[in-house]
């Protein structure tokens, strides 16, 4: 049974062979694979929260499921409840996919992995809190340790283990053992575009917007649309913004978000600066408009908030060091959002696979234990970060283009009277479109 951060702060620390700081996603995951290639292994996890709670839905490619993961005859029943998990939130699977996803039944197949490649879905949508659960069980079940504790800093987690040569910091993207261990200076950093993000909630489940906007506003948005939960869904309009209107905002973090009403102060901010004519504050109270006619959508009286976000992408310059402590080489490895990512975009992805190329180095014998943080900076970055790099260029190439060429071109047409000859085409395909991934 589990125990409680007080039971287990009075009881001894158990000896570790690998010791994770984070037991998120990545830090399970990883610990996961460790445990399959090395069942003997003894490995201990760091989790500063006793309870998960992050609601928001993941989507992720049954690639990152796959490669370099170890496969083994459990796998089936491992796979089925990750992937039937989304089957319990059919109703998200359902706006992304246009349907609810049937359950999946992994038992019969061969424990091959290309029986499962064919089989599974191609993305999974599934909660955080659904997909750390699992991943959370499996790993107890294979015998992972779990300590509720937060650790402050690198000599804290090396000092508890003494007998520990190998530390594995999954413990997210502000993670404080990268910032220790690697200084301020430690990740390469790249602005991609400023958003707002306006958070609000609705009656019932309203579903996505299928009709065409771009001669109704001005500004690119995307839509976020939560789970119904106790009869109410959480909306996330996402508008990109152009500089000048992200900086007459003032600060608004997720901590402290700024609240949105038509009178709110900063609207004010925004009046000189127009995409195509219109200003925020007319989009944003459209975008509702256009959402609560066509998408269902009964906003609720709890009031709007909204936070500034700058979409970036980082990256670790380095993912593993070794270190010395009280006469000892210790090795540390950066898995998950804590080597790189894009906040809110498709992150995980990269880090399960990061996750299980570091379970796959870590037990290999192949490898001597000193040349292991050398390999594990050799391969990740040249493989895992371009590819990664080139994938949000491509995304942002999308946006650009849409944003500075499509958009501004059938705003053109949109003002003569060969609007309909543009309008029809747009609207067939919207209607027939599926949403794949929510980001
Ligand atoms: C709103 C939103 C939507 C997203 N949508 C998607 C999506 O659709 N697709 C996608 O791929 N990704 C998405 N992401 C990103 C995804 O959530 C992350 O990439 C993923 O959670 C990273 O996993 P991780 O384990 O590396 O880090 P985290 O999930 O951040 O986990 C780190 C863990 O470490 C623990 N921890 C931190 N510091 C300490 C400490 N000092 N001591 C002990 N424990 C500590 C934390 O409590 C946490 O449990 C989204 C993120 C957000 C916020």
């Amino acid at each position: 049974m589990t125990q409680t951060a007080e039971e287990q702060a009075a009881q001894p620390v158990q000896p570790a062979d690998i010791v994770i700081v984070g037991g998120g996603p990545v830090g399970c995951w990883t610990a996961l694979q460790i445990k399959k290639r090395n069942p003997a292994a003894r490995i201990t996890v760091y989790e500063r929260k006793e309870v998960y709670e992050r609601d928001h839905v993941l989507s992720i490619g049954k690639a990152s499921f796959l490669q370099w993961s170890k496969n083994s005859d459990d796998n089936a029943g491992f796979l089925k409840s990750i992937f039937n998990a989304q089957a319990t939130c059919s109703i998200a699977s359902g706006l992304h996919a246009g349907g609810t996803k049937p359950a999946i039944d992994l038992g019969a197949l061969p424990a091959s992995k290309f029986s499962y490649w064919r089989n599974l879905p191609k993305v999974l949508d599934i909660r955080t809190i659904d997909f750390e659960r699992i991943l959370k069980e499996e790993c107890e079940k294979s015998g992972v340790n779990f300590v509720y504790k937060k650790i402050e800093t690198p000599e804290e987690i090396m000092d508890l283990h003494p007998e520990c040569a190998c530390f594995i910091a999954a413990d997210g993207a502000n993670s404080k053992m990268r910032g220790a261990l690697w200084g301020a200076d430690s990740v390469w950093k790249r602005d991609i575009y400023p958003s707002l993000d306006f958070k609000y909630a609705s009656e019932g489940q309203p579903g996505y917007l299928r009709v065409n906007t771009y001669d109704k506003l001005g500004h690119v948005y995307a839509e976020n649309i939560g789970l119904e939960k106790d009869g109410k869904s959480d909306i996330n309009l996402r508008i990109i913004v152009s500089k000048a209107e992200y900086d007459a905002i003032p600060a608004a973090t997720f901590k402290k978000p700024l609240t949105v009403t038509p009178d709110s102060p900063f609207w004010a901010g925004n009046g000189p600066s127009r995409l195509y004519g219109r200003t925020l504050k007319q989009d944003f109270y459209d975008l509702q408009d256009l959402r609560r006619e066509y998408a269902k959508e009964r906003p609720t009286d709890a009031p709007v908030t909204m936070t500034k976000i700058y979409l970036s992408q980082y990256c670790a310059k380095k993912f593993a060091k070794t270190v010395e402590r009280n006469g000892q080489k210790k090795s540390w490895f950066l898995v998950g959002d804590a080597a790189m990512g894009m906040p809110f975009y498709r992150s995980v992805n990269s880090g399960l696979i990061l996750g299980s190329q570091l379970g796959y180095l870590l037990t290999s014998r192949l490898v001597a234990e000193a040349a292991k943080t050398a390999v594990y900076n050799y391969y990740t970055r040249p493989c895992r970060i371009l590819r990664e790099f080139a994938r949000v260029a491509k995304t942002e190439a999308r946006i650009m283009l849409y944003k500075n060429i499509f958009r501004p071109v059938f705003f053109k047409i949109s003002q003569t009277p060969a609007a309909p000859l543009v309008r029809k085409p747009l609207d067939f395909a919207l209607k027939h479109l599926k949403y794949g991934k929510t980001s």
